[in-house]
Order: C-alpha cells, then structure tokens, then sequence
C-alpha cells in the first residue's frame, strides 16, 4: 500500500515533467473516465503545481480547477521517458498526461476526480484529515489534539493509521516508528503519553522524508516483515499480528518496545 512517502516521490518526479507546462496531450483509456470529458476540460491549460497532503495528490491546473487522486491499495503514478515503459496495460491506464515525450500515467485508483479549486477547499474528506506526517513544519499541537479526542482505548498502533490523526503514514513506517521510539504499538492510546507520541512522530519523519525523496522504503526497515528474526536492538523474536478494524499486520518486538 502507497504511503505519504511514495505519494510525495511520485509527486517529485512528476514536477519536472508536469509544472509550468501545458501537457501536450491528455487521456483517459480506462472506460471509467470515458464520460468525464477531462481532455477538453483540461486541454489548453497549464499545471500550475503539484502538491500532496498525506497520500492524497492534487494535480492544480490553470482555471481553478484541480485533479485530486488516492491510490489506497492498487494504484500507482508513474513517469515514464522515452525508453521506459509501464509493467500495467496503457489500455488500464486512469489518466495519461503527455509532455514532450514523457508520460505520466495514474493507473488505478480508487479515487481520481476533478474539483474546482473552492470545492477542494471546502471537501470535507480533505478537511477531516490529520496534520501531514512530511510537512515541512509539523503541527504537533494539531497531531494531540486529534489524537487525545479518539478513543483512548485504541491502540496506539491502530490510532496512528487513522488519517484523522496524522496524514501520510501507513503500515509500515507506523511499525518502524513504533520501534524506535520503543512504544508497545499494542498500548492503549490513552496510555500514551504526548512525549511518547511526539518521539513516533519524530522517529517517522526523517525516514520518511529520507524515502520521499529517494523513494527506497527498504534499507530503514528494522522490524517491518522481520518477524521471526531477532531484534536489532535486544535479540527478542520480532513478531507480527494483525490490528485493529482492518487487521493491518502489526511488527514489533516485544522485548524492548514498552
Ligand atoms: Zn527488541
């Protein structure tokens, strides 16, 4: 599953190809987009940016009008030069932005849709979401808040994928930044204590804006998918089980993470 990290990767390629330019072409080979008219809603106008928040994207053209894009679990964004080409069917392909000879292709979803910029602004998906994991200045105060008013009861590894509380983070990097900042992702958030929950966002977002702009999730990875392995840090077996409502796989070790 993409993570804040692999979003805001994706993004950094894409500014290259995509921002100050008008795309020379644009397409929808999925039939799902078929009807959405976005070649001649969008032709003619350039992309002014691209932002992220979390692992939401947003396309902005000229005209007050954006592309916002999710990709749970299946999708992905892909910039492909001339010589490189996807691993999916183009015929799958969502969106299809041309530059000179360089595609950048959304294939799947689950979301991809196009807003004004006030109806984006007024979203209230978007507002609901937590403060973002990568931002540049992280809003510790807003984090708290969030996270002192969902039930305490929750654990403290459940409470961390919730996108209401922090934005951008996912199974994986939840599980290391557990790890490091040796908290029990099995603890009760309401036993957490705001130093505690400060230290997992602290530990998360230097691997994470490390990954954002390198996009390798694997060389930081000292518990996620090592279970059966012992700890780096004191040898107890790492183990991994399934938590909360979606029976994310949790990996943590129970020797030194309290
Ligand atoms: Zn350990």
């Amino acid at each position: 599953m993409p993570e804040g990290d692999t979003i805001a990767y994706a993004a950094q390629r894409m500014r290259p190809v995509l921002e100050g330019r008008v795309p020379d072409e644009i397409r929808t080979p999925h039939p799902r987009h078929a009807l959405d008219r976005w070649p001649e809603r969008l032709g003619g106008r350039a992309i002014t940016e691209i932002t992220t928040h979390g692992k939401h994207l947003f396309l902005h053209f000229e005209g007050e009008l954006a592309l916002h894009s999710h990709l749970r679990m299946t999708g992905a964004w892909g910039v492909y030069p001339p010589g490189r080409r996807p691993r999916r069917s183009m015929r799958r392909a969502w969106l299809v932005l041309r530059t000179g000879s360089t595609d950048v292709v959304q294939f799947d979803g689950p979301l991809l849709e196009l807003l004004t910029e006030s109806r984006a602004r007024l979203d209230r998906r978007l507002a609901e979401l937590g403060p973002d994991v990568l931002a540049d200045e992280f809003d510790y105060a807003r984090f708290l808040t969030r996270l002192r008013a969902d039930d305490p009861t929750r654990g403290i590894g459940d409470a961390l994928l919730d996108q209401r509380n922090l934005a951008g983070i996912g199974n994986l990097w939840k599980s290391e930044s557990c790890f490091d900042a040796a908290v029990d992702p099995w603890r009760r958030t309401g036993e957490v204590s705001d130093e505690e929950a400060r230290a997992i966002v602290d530990a998360a977002r230097p691997l994470m804006r490390r990954s954002a702009q390198t996009g390798d999730q694997t060389s930081d990875r000292r518990v996620f998918r090592r279970h059966g392995e012992p700890c780096p840090r004191c040898g107890t077996t790492i183990r991994a089980r399934g938590q909360g409502d979606d029976n994310r796989t949790t990996f943590w070790c129970p020797g030194c993470q309290h």
